[in-house]
């Protein structure tokens, strides 16, 4: 038997995290009884799908009695999941049914292109939201459902062009800009909004402390209202989707790594809110563990879990918005008739949760203070941080902060490396904004007021009743 007479090969491909994988479909057509085979790892979606595709390809080339097909999927140590590897393994079959029209180059050719969809008993192409995932972050060839309504239209340009056509649809034309969260109004609070428009620039991790009750949440949640202004600072895509993510605070490490479920990893919460908001709600009442690996992706951008004898790795890179309760009770911020009833012991273990290294990590850290002691707004900002002139700020790739940080190092040399930097990212977007120099008074006032509340907070952890 020549084998290539009855192989083939196509390609096609599979998220994996955030990264799409090319998937190879080899297809073997030998004798034996009608019957369609799927080795390679499929999921039991594809392994039902089985009958149908033979349905399909029977009805658009002669599949006689005598002609067994087997199908492997590569890489073969991962689970092939989903239905949009149909098309391609439908493709695969009429290949092979019809081999004599196909030369090794026309062959050679078809692996430019990769082949997703679902398919439906009709014979129709169809979309699912895996593919709309695919084909926003592909840059391969892709012919699927945006390209081609059947299998039969897409069969006959194959066997008569030798080649799919794919006008691409532009990426504008196919979705519009998705909003997945509606940012909640906000009103008062114009330091604090301030402040968090500025960390959104930046994407300087941000802390809120505070009793129950003055807002916290409710200031997280406005955050999303700011995406706008990050991605116009920022250059990015206007029309990706930006994840939320606020998951509850009894949530698992496991949860937010990620895990291995069989042969097929799962994203965590953390690779979830890549390029988004992870609203981290109670924050000194999450798992120790959460808390304490945070400060590892914060540094990385990226979350590792080692399976299968490989390390892999998913990109998380997220603004992140911590809120927390000074102590068990929330009321150590005597605020009229709520009073604290926690002794001092537990007061001091429960500032220790959040530590000194992950302290250093948030560029922000606010407390809020009760709604009627009004903190003035920042000094020469407009109060509408949507009102803020961006055009004076420079792509913010393109800054190099250096300068900036070692003139913030000689006022205040208490600083961190890591907080200095941070700061120094600040100082420099809000004297772009407001047009003071770096080491004018202003915008060193500006770090001064940020520096005394952090070291405020630092000094009065274990005890906030005198704050
Ligand atoms: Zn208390």
């Amino acid at each position: 038997m020549d084998q290539n007479q009855n192989y083939t090969q196509l390609l096609s491909c599979q998220l994996k995290g955030h990264s799409l994988e090319t998937v190879t479909v080899e297809a073997l057509a030998s004798r034996g009884l009608a019957q369609l085979r799927i080795t390679g790892l499929p999921d039991t979606w594809l392994r039902d799908s089985r009958d149908k595709i033979q349905a399909l390809a029977a009805h658009l080339e002669s599949w006689n009695s005598l002609n067994r097909i087997l199908i492997h999927i590569l890489p073969a140590d991962e689970i092939k999941n989903g239905a949009h590897l149909e098309l391609a393994l439908a493709l695969a079959c009429l290949i092979v049914l019809n081999k004599d029209a196909w030369t090794e180059q026309r062959l050679l050719e078809l692996k430019n292109y990769c082949f997703i969809g679902h398919l439906s008993l009709e014979g129709k192409i169809l979309s699912t939201p895996l593919i709309e995932e695919i084909y926003s972050s592909a840059n391969l060839q892709i012919v699927g459902p945006n390209e081609y309504s059947s299998l039969k239209e897409l069969w006959d340009d194959l066997r008569i062009e030798g080649y799919p056509r794919t006008q691409k649809i532009s990426k504008k034309e196919r979705s519009a800009p998705v909003e997945v969260f509606d940012p909640v109004p906000f009103f008062g609070r114009v330091r604090e909004r301030q402040l968090l428009a500025l960390a959104a620039i930046t994407k300087a991790p941000v802390l809120l402390m505070g009793n129950p009750g003055l807002g916290k949440s409710k200031l997280a949640r406005w955050a999303y209202s700011l995406i706008p202004l990050q991605r116009k600072v920022r250059e990015e895509d206007p029309f990706r989707e930006i994840p939320f993510i606020a998951p509850h605070n009894r949530s698992h490490l496991w949860e937010f790594l990620g895990a291995q479920k069989g042969n097929q990893s799962q994203i965590g919460i953390f690779s979830r809110a890549h390029n988004g908001i992870l609203v981290l709600d109670e924050f000194a009442e999450l798992n120790r563990d959460v808390r304490e690996i945070l400060r590892t992706i914060l540094d990385h951008k990226k979350v590792q879990n080692f399976a299968r004898g490989r390390m892999n790795h998913y990109s998380a890179d997220f603004w992140l918005i911590a809120t927390t309760n000074p102590c068990p009770c929330g009321n150590s911020q005597p605020l009229g008739i709520n009073k604290c009833c926690c002794p001092q012991h537990v007061i001091d273990l429960y500032s220790r949760r959040i530590s000194g290294p992950l302290f250093d990590r948030f560029g922000i850290k606010v407390f809020l203070s009760a709604q009627n002691v009004t903190r003035e707004s920042l000094f020469g900002l407009p109060i509408d941080p949507q009102d803020w002139d961006l055009n004076l700020l420079a792509p913010f790739q393109k800054v190099d902060f250096v300068p900036c940080k070692n003139a913030l190092r000689r006022h205040f040399p208490q600083l961190t490396e890591r907080s200095l930097f941070l700061k120094a990212q600040l100082a420099e977007v809000y004297s772009k904004l407001t047009r003071f120099q770096i080491e004018s008074t202003e915008t060193l006032l500006f770090i001064k007021d940020l520096v005394e509340e952090e070291e405020t907070l630092l000094m009065r952890r274990p005890n906030y009743r005198n704050f």
